[in-house]
């Protein structure tokens, strides 16, 4: 049911035009991790939502004050070590980046997520886990067209020794370029379009890592409680510690394009531009979007249709039709 000549019978329904439609999921997905910040198992459930609903947390633990808090941009309020989520009554979500990656690359519009805790369960450090649920749970469109951003101007963003860019283009495109001071690591650079099932499979899978040094600094401070090997590649001066090694050679920045991608969809919508990150992160993906979102004359609202939805910002996984669901 995922293979593209599936897709193409979505042509010859009789009453729509060909359009991009919005997705949520066909049934409920639960995943049970550690949290990698706080140590503690978390439960997150995420159930298919209505039109236009977008991807909203909510947070069941917490009972007397507003536990909702939407996946937008505007409600980031920490990029030091991920993206943290926030509402205006201090509720928090951390870790957002690989569930949001994850919904992004599949192509589900529309979910409300809820948790028990402070942050998304960390899984294997990937994407991977979220996009097996998805698939097993499958994707269903809804009846209303997909809202796309689409980039007008370049909008660039200095940040530290780095930058991160968005330019015009006919899809998602991610260009990234990674040069740390290491001898394990390197300098690494990819570009790749987001279509046809990308996501799966070129991004999907890169695990999250950090510096050995780093990460015992983060554990001094009592912090990334539930890091380990099995949730993070951990680089040593001189080597990886892992012991089954990297799943790509170039893992690391495949990881930091699923990052991006993770954090970009919390514009709210998929990004028609090409993205350029140059030794960037979190805080500088956010600065972005705001840059974006300050300037009126470098973006805006678009449907996909006729031979656009060629060029669909899709992880390739194809979604029944069910105009039921509104
Ligand atoms: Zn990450």
């Amino acid at each position: 049911m995922f293979d593209q000549g599936s897709r193409t019978d979505l042509s010859t329904e009789p009453v729509k035009e060909t359009v991009v439609r919005q997705r949520t999921l066909k049934s409920v997905i639960k995943c049970t991790g550690v949290g990698l910040h706080s140590g503690h198992n978390i439960t997150m459930t995420i159930h298919p939502a209505g039109v236009n609903h977008g991807v909203v947390f909510r947070r069941i633990d917490v009972t007397d004050v507003d536990n909702v808090v939407p996946a937008r941009w505007d409600h980031v309020v920490d990029t030091r070590l991920c993206s943290v989520l926030g509402n205006k009554d201090g509720v928090t979500i951390g870790t957002v980046e690989h569930v949001m990656a994850a919904l992004a690359g599949c192509g589900v519009d529309n979910v409300e997520i809820e948790i028990d805790g402070g942050e998304v369960p960390i899984m294997d450090g990937s994407s991977e886990p979220f996009v097996h649920l998805i698939e097993n749970a499958g994707v269903v469109e809804q009846n209303a067209p997909r809202r796309v951003i689409r980039i007008l101007k370049r909008v660039e963003v200095g940040y530290g020794s780095g930058h991160v860019a968005i330019s015009p283009a006919e899809t998602q495109v991610m260009d990234f370029q990674i040069d740390f001071n290491s001898n394990v690591v390197k300098r690494q650079e990819m570009s790749l379009k987001v279509v046809n099932g990308a996501f799966r499979k070129e991004l999907s899978k890169a695990r999250t890592f950090g510096f050995l040094h780093e990460v015992e600094a983060l554990w001094e401070a009592g912090l990334a409680k539930g890091g380990s090997l099995d949730n993070a590649i951990v680089v040593s001066h001189d080597g990886i510690m892992n012991k089954d090694g990297l799943r790509f050679d170039d893992e690391f920045v495949r990881h930091k394009v699923l990052d991006a991608i993770g954090d970009l969809y919390l514009a709210g919508a998929p990004i028609l531009g090409r993205f350029e990150g140059v030794c960037s992160g979190h805080a500088a993906n956010n600065k972005l979007l705001q840059a974006l979102f300050a300037d009126d004359d470098a973006w805006t609202w678009d449907v996909l249709s006729g031979d656009a939805v060629h060029f669909a910002v899709d992880g390739g996984i194809y979604a029944d039709p069910m105009d039921a669901i509104v």
